[in-house]
């Protein structure tokens, strides 16, 4: 018998940091009757870090940004935390050093709300906690091959209900059911409309799609997260390919006639989608421009792009 915090899967450091110190990887632990455990009233980060063999040298992509909307979750949320963001920064380069990964990694930052006040359970002036892990992880498993993805009868919180646009943990819930559905179904992947009917995004990624040579994705306003990947896509597309890019509702039958599609995600990369509720997209093969948009990806996170420099901060 072991518990739920026993039997991580390997491989993982010794190593966390939890509220200002360097802890044991078993000691770094929310208790049960926390907000964070009651509710899941947390606000978290997953961030990527890319391994650059020929300098040796790790490096996190775009970190700050990544920071910036920890800010803003907490902002929404009400979250007075006692680590600013140059903190945070700090605490996670500084774990990143001494995990010594040498190979590309996750990190995640979780800020939680910690114990209620008493009669006010929902107290936004509850402690604050933080916490820091990382673990080593390569290539997100399906950017070559792709994905069967299937559309999802639950439909995306709207953010008159919840704050989509910011990385709460409560959100995933929604994705939560969402994806168990299709999975039971038999596809990959689950998508998701949003209220009006739209395809907006997957439980944890954006989506575009490539119809008559525009590079098409939902706009902010659509009930997804403000994804920090859908915005390097963006930025990338605009500065070296020759596509029109618009940011605009998807219908789903539209969705099921486009030459091409793909989901991204800090964690999930740039991932083709070869079928939508099995209809095939671009004979279930991953399109020439889904390849072009990896292809820049993958340059920019390993450092060798322009925007790299930028984009990319040193361990
Ligand atoms: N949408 C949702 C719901 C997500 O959880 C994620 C992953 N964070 C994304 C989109 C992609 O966001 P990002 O590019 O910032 O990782």
């Amino acid at each position: 018998m072991g518990n739920i915090n026993s039997n991580y899967p390997a491989p993982h450091p010794d190593i966390a940091w939890q509220d200002g110190n360097i802890v044991r990887w078993e000691d770094c632990v929310v208790h049960v009757r926390t907000q964070a455990g009651f509710f899941g009233a947390n606000i978290f980060e997953g961030i990527r870090a890319y391994w650059n063999s020929s300098e040796e040298r790790l490096y996190v992509f775009r970190l700050d940004e990544h920071l910036k909307r920890l800010h803003q979750s907490m902002k929404i949320m009400r979250m007075i935390s006692p680590y600013s963001s140059d903190e945070l920064k700090m605490a996670t380069l500084n774990l990143l050093k001494q995990c010594d990964f040498r190979q590309h990694a996750q990190a995640n930052i979780v800020s939680c709300f910690g114990f209620p006040a008493p009669g006010d359970p929902l107290s936004a002036n509850a402690r604050v906690g933080a916490n820091i892990t990382a673990v080593p992880m390569g290539r997100s498993v399906k950017t070559e091959t792709g994905l069967s993805a299937g559309i999802s009868s639950w439909r995306r919180i709207t953010d008159d209900a919840m704050p989509i646009r910011v990385k709460i943990g409560s959100n995933y819930q929604n994705g939560r059911l969402a994806q168990n559905q299709v999975s039971d179904a038999g596809y990959e992947m689950a998508l998701l409309q949003n209220s009006n009917g739209k395809v907006c995004e997957a439980p944890g990624a954006c989506i575009f799609m490539l119809r008559d040579g525009q590079l098409i994705t939902p706009p902010l306003t659509s009930d997804i997260l403000e994804s920090i990947t859908r915005d390097t896509v963006l930025e990338l597309a605009k500065r070296y390919t020759n596509l029109k890019v618009v940011e605009r509702d998807i219908d789903k039958s539209e969705l099921y006639l486009a030459d091409e599609a793909f989901i991204c995600g800090s964690i999930i990369e740039i991932t083709p989608i070869t079928s939508v509720d099995g209809i095939q997209i671009n004979q279930a093969i991953p399109g020439a421009v889904t390849r072009e948009i990896q292809t820049l990806y993958f340059s920019a996170v390993e450092g060798r792009l322009a925007e790299s420099e930028n984009w990319c901060t040193p361990v």
